[in-house]
């Protein structure tokens, strides 16, 4: 199933601009096949497209978890 988010997705065409070649593997193991194991989809569903840091991989998975840690610690008043 293919990512909503792959024509407007900052990560893969902005950052990645430069280097399609990366670009084109990322698009292939999570856009176009596993979005729902991407680290950027994953902030995505829970916060949002404006907390998905555009720098992100898509592979950063503990990062994603840390961000969206901080954020139910926020809700929580933590
Ligand atoms: S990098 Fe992740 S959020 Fe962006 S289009 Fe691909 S699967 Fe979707």
């Amino acid at each position: 199933m293919e990512c909503e988010l792959l024509t407007t997705c900052i990560f893969l065409n902005d950052r990645m601009a430069n280097q399609s070649v990366i670009a084109e593997m990322f698009k292939q193991t999570y856009c176009r096949g596993r979005k729902l194991k991407c680290a950027r989809y994953a902030v995505f569903v829970k916060l949002g497209i404006a907390k998905v840091p555009p720098d992100l991989f898509p592979s950063a998975t503990d990062r994603a978890k840390r961000i969206l840690q901080e954020q139910a610690a926020q809700f929580r008043g933590a």
